[in-house]
């Protein structure tokens, strides 16, 4: 196909070197790229036809809904990108099941003010500016995990691109198969361009942060694993500790970020006296506010390298906590661990491709570094993170700055990636949805 023909074929807007917008269009959030054409998807047939182009011109094929991949993979160099941003309406289908119909390019700020308007939300991440596919196809862990699971539990039913060009319907009873897949495996089998999920009736929440003396740290860590054992569904919650100055100037920082999905202030109160004991509380800032007023900007530092990692401890032990806070202490790094459980917990672990069910906690540790780092530097920076990731359960592959096998691996369990081999092989068998953490047709 010649890239008039596609022009003729596409109804979006189609970017190139020189255009004005073209250095905007080309740079996502963590890399800069120089891709030979965008291709602003309207349309399944837009997303249809740019595939086409791609594969009889063997270009290489970026998929970008949000632009917030850790490993910069939705730009490229002398590809394609094939961005679903322009599909980003949101609409409600039925009120009393909370059935919605998200584009694949919305965001997720967008998404949970719109859903307001219903008095109903989603459980998604917490940044205004991530995509709804690229959250949703590897999970979705935000402020209401643990009272609606993951993102991808409400999802009910996809249209995806196939590489064969199809516009397939995948859900429990079309290409089942796929549905599977697409829960978890990420952007492996195809372009989602819309989605339809059930969305749950949810009126303002209470979301604020507890500050805590530093110095009560140590104890903190474990005082919070404890009791998020056995926490109510509706308390998420996520401890970060970062030490003095690392994000301009700021003491040693030790807090927990509190999400209560409930409307019950007295049952909220009672189920957050625990954290509020659990050390010297500097600052408490908890408040009913309505849910999309949680998601934040996001903010990554200018000019630096981030590598994003991330760990799932199915028992978060006392050594490991030990490890964690050397990590923090001693190697100053930031650490923030998400609490998991409840609702994502009590689907069972072959549900979905996301297998990570009886993660109780995820650890993240990202890694600061000038851009100017050489790969050897790299390595010796992470040594404080590897340190922390022995010995753990797996990690999720929305937060990954890496993609080579050893992440993939972690992400998926032998029998997950077995069957995720199985299906690639079924709806992706040349591999061309290779820009992702990839999963080849044959393991
Ligand atoms: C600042 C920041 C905050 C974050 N916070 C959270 C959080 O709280 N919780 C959480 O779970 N995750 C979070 N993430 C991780 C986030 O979920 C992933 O980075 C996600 O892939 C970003 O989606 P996107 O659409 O914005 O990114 P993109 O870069 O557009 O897409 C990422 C990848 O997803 C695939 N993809 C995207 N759209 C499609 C599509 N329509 N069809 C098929 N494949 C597609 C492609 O492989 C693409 O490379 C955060 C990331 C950042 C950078």
């Amino acid at each position: 196909m010649t890239e008039s023909f596609l022009r003729e074929q596409f109804s979006g807007m189609i970017i190139e070197p020189g255009d004005s917008n073209y250095e905007a269009a080309s740079t996502v959030m963590m890399r800069k790229g120089a891709p030979a054409l965008i291709a602003m998807a309207q349309s399944p047939q837009d997303v249809a036809a740019a595939l086409a182009y791609a594969q009889s011109n063997n270009l290489l094929i970026a998929v970008r809904s949000g632009g917030h991949s850790n490993a910069g993979l939705s730009t490229n160099d002398g590809g394609i990108i094939i961005d679903v941003s322009c599909m980003n309406s949101i609409e409600l289908m039925d009120q009393a099941s909370g059935r919605v119909r998200i584009g694949a390019g919305a965001q997720w700020g967008d998404i949970a003010r719109r859903l307001y308007d219903w008095k109903l939300a989603l459980s998604s991440g917490d940044t205004k500016t991530v995509g709804a596919s690229g959250l949703m196809l590897g999970g979705g862990i935000g402020w209401m995990v643990r009272k609606y699971g993951l993102a991808l539990d409400s999802l009910m039913c996809a249209e995806i691109v196939t590489a064969d060009g199809r516009i397939l319907i995948a859900d429990e009873e079309n290409n089942a198969d796929l549905f599977w897949a697409i829960r978890g495996g990420g952007g492996n089998f195809g372009i989602v361009t819309g989605m339809e999920c059930i969305a749950h009736p949810v009126d303002d929440i209470l979301y604020g942060s507890i500050v805590y003396d530093p110095a009560d740290a140590p104890a903190i860590v474990g005082a919070w694993r404890d009791y998020m054992r056995t926490a109510p569904d509706e308390l998420t919650t996520s401890l970060l500790i970062m030490p003095a100055n690392m994000m301009g100037e700021h003491p040693t920082t030790c807090m927990v970020q509190c999400c209560w999905a409930g409307t019950d202030a007295e049952t909220a109160n009672a189920a957050l006296a625990p954290l509020r004991a659990i050390g010297k509380v500097l600052s408490d800032d908890i408040t009913r506010v309505p849910y999309y007023q949680v998601l934040e900007e996001a903010h990554p530092p200018q000019g630096m390298r981030i590598e994003t990692n991330n760990a799932f401890f199915n028992e978060l032990t006392d050594e490991k906590v030990e490890d964690i806070l050397t990590a923090c202490f001693e190697d100053k790094r930031i650490i923030q661990m998400r609490g998991l459980g409840g609702a994502m917990g009590r689907v069972s672990v072959d549900a979905t491709a996301f297998a990570h069910r009886n993660a109780e906690v995820m650890v993240l540790l990202p890694t600061f570094m000038p851009s100017s780092v050489t790969e050897a530097e790299v390595e010796t920076a992470l040594e404080p993170w590897h340190r922390v990731a022995n010995g753990s359960n797996g990690s999720y592959v929305n937060f990954l700055s890496q993609v080579t096998e050893r992440e993939r691996n972690a992400a998926y369990p032998p029998a997950t990636l077995a069957r995720l081999a199985e299906i690639k092989a079924v709806y992706d068998p040349t591999n061309i949805f290779n820009q992702n953490l990839n999963i080849p047709p044959q393991i």
